[in-house]
């Protein structure tokens, strides 16, 4: 065995080290004999079918190995480096359940980001340490390895990091892969929009990072509920060891496949955004109330106005929902705006320069 399968193995939870998984019945048909098209009388199906036109009878393939295999051949990596969840939010789900002894571990967090990572470490029991960005949003390497101790297992890094959208120096990443004791979680949900190169082509050189990505975004398939954990086999295997047996459906899988042949599509559908995100920036500074307009990589703007409480119930009043980050750290008065249609955006800047008229 090599250090670091020694080294990554001695960070799962020795209950999980030691679990024998769920075995579904599909995992031990062995193959049918040469020319049989098998009967499956293994999984309490029903064989007759649903009202549905199309069959969705059978539980849908544990592995998802076809899905798998389209999304690793996109990426240059094999199947086996890809864990595929019912959204990214259950990679970041299973991860802590795998890897933080309740009560014991610890992750550490770089505040303001994404909100999941701090509920799930508390459904989990594991402790939150906070290492927060810089007033302008860099990260603090000295901050995060003053929060690091033999207890930390999961480092979350966002980037482009939501609510920012500003993304991390290589530099610092690889700082935070060559000093973190743990595993390096690297969330790339919004790196679709962005041109800095995806971190899921190293993961062969670095086996404590887990890179997320989701087709809730660039993709357009929020409603699938499709998100991966792109990671060395040793921690595919672990998430893979803990996750539902079917945690994708069959219809699922089904859409992803097809959309992942019609990357050109996505590719048209983000530069679309792209061009609507400057367009949206640049109305956005001619309005009163907008101070600043934090420049980023994703597709939204994080916005600073001069109230930002009364110019979210503003925008609520007129239809118009988005994010109010103002209660997170060095996000006072900043609205989280996603860069919508065309048409979506017009509205809200036109909506927006009815402010403050419209509540006197
Ligand atoms: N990571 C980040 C940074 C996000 O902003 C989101 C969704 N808002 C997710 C992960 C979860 O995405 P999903 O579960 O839809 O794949």
């Amino acid at each position: 065995m090599n250090s670091w399968e020694e080294k990554i193995n001695a960070l799962v939870r020795p209950n999980i080290r030691s679990l024998k998984p769920y075995s579904s019945a599909r995992d031990e048909a062995p193959e049918a004999g040469p020319g049989l098209s098998p009967v499956f009388l293994d999984a309490n199906e029903n064989s007759l079918g649903s009202p549905l036109e199309e069959d969705f009878s059978r539980y849908p393939d544990p592995q998802q190995q076809t899905l798998k295999i389209a999304l690793a051949s996109g990426k240059g990596m094999r199947p086996e480096q890809v864990f595929l969840g019912n959204g990214s939010d259950e990679a970041i789900d299973l991860l802590l359940r795998a890897f933080c002894e309740p009560g014991r571990d610890n992750v550490v967090l770089m505040p303001p980001t994404y909100g999941m990572y701090a509920v799930q470490a508390n459904i989990h029991g594991a402790e939150i340490r906070k290492a927060p960005l810089l007033p302008d949003f860099s990260p603090d390497a000295a901050a995060v390895s003053a929060m690091t101790n033999r207890h930390s297992k999961l480092l979350f890094l966002c980037s482009p990091n939501n609510p920012t959208g500003q993304s991390l120096p290589e530099t610092f990443i690889l700082q935070m892969l060559a000093e973190f004791p743990g595993l390096v979680v690297l969330d790339e949900a919004y790196a679709d929009f962005s041109e800095k190169p995806s971190w899921a082509a190293r993961i062969s050189d670095f086996p404590n990072l887990v890179v997320l990505q989701t087709l809730s975004k660039a993709w357009g398939l929020a409603g699938l509920r499709a998100g991966m954990a792109f990671a060395s086999p040793l921690i595919i295997n672990v998430l893979n060891k803990i996750k539902y047996p079917y945690n994708l459906s069959t219809a699922n899988i089904r859409l992803a496949e097809k959309a992942l042949k019609q990357v050109q599509v996505m590719r048209q559908k983000v530069q679309q955004i792209l061009a609507e995100r400057s367009r949206l920036e640049s109305g956005l500074l001619h309005i009163a109330c907008v101070q600043k307009v934090f420049s980023g990589d994703a597709n939204f703007l994080l916005v600073r106005v001069s109230d930002a409480d009364a110019i979210y119930q503003f925008l609520c009043n007129n239809g118009i929902v988005v994010r109010n980050r103002s209660r997170e750290m060095h996000c006072e008065n900043c609205l989280r705006i996603t860069v919508g249609s065309p048409s979506e955006n017009d509205r809200l800047l036109a909506t927006l320069q009815q402010y403050p008229k419209q509540v006197k």
